[in-house]
């Protein structure tokens, strides 16, 4: 018997046609290919000083594998994308003291898709690092409208108010955040404020594309 957890590492319908193909160039055998990601553009830019991220969400691969991680159960593309975020935060000042915490997911958008991709980012994160991660300490506690029915960064920063809370007593006084994507940084800056209320001392985040 499959859990429902279990149902979505079953392999999706491109992995059955094609297991063996990068996803950008259909060569090379492995999911997405070391060429294919030197070739991506990098992020240059950060809409808060405190996030960084790796890739531009504008280059049409980085678009359609996060796309597909998401909305296609291709978590086998992460991987090669989360490795090179690792990289980066290798230069981290006393990496060792923070806790990673994915953006957590409204539930019902979890529940149907399965899985959050960025508690998965996080899992990796965590294993190339070896820091801990928390998914317990942020929580959701409103659902906010999908980011694209918002329009100006204003209505984007208020759709977010009042999204998270913490659950219970924090322990960690340094936090990475972790995410896919961020566009105008509004769900990383709710996040990072309540941390900051509840007594974190030190909030960071990063995200795999912006
Ligand atoms: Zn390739």
């Amino acid at each position: 018997m499959y859990t429902l957890e279990d149902m979505w590492m079953i392999p999706s319908f491109f992995q059955i046609l094609f297991p063996s193909q990068c996803f950008g160039c259909r060569k090379n055998n492995t999911p997405l290919c070391p060429r294919c990601i030197r070739l991506t553009r990098k992020s240059l830019s950060s809409p808060y000083p405190y996030i960084t991220s790796i890739f531009d969400f504008k280059d049409p691969l980085i678009k359609r594998v996060i796309h597909a991680s998401k909305y296609y159960h291709r978590k086998d593309l992460l991987p090669p994308l989360v490795f090179e975020l690792a990289q980066e935060m290798k230069s981290v000042p006393d990496l060792h003291l923070y806790t990673l915490v994915p953006i957590p997911m409204p539930r019902i958008r979890k529940l149907l898709r399965g899985y959050n991709q960025s508690e998965l980012i996080a899992q990796q994160l965590s294993k190339l690092l070896s820091i801990s991660v928390s998914t317990s300490i942020l929580i959701r506690t409103k659902t906010p409208l999908r980011q694209a029915v918002t329009k100006t960064r204003s209505e984007r920063i208020k759709n977010q108010h009042g999204s998270f809370g913490v659950d219970g007593e924090i322990h960690s006084t340094h936090i990475i955040l972790i995410d896919d994507v961020t566009t105008t940084g509004a769900t990383l800056e709710e996040a990072r404020n309540v941390l900051l209320t509840n007594g974190v001392q030190s909030v960071i985040a990063y995200t795999l594309a912006h």
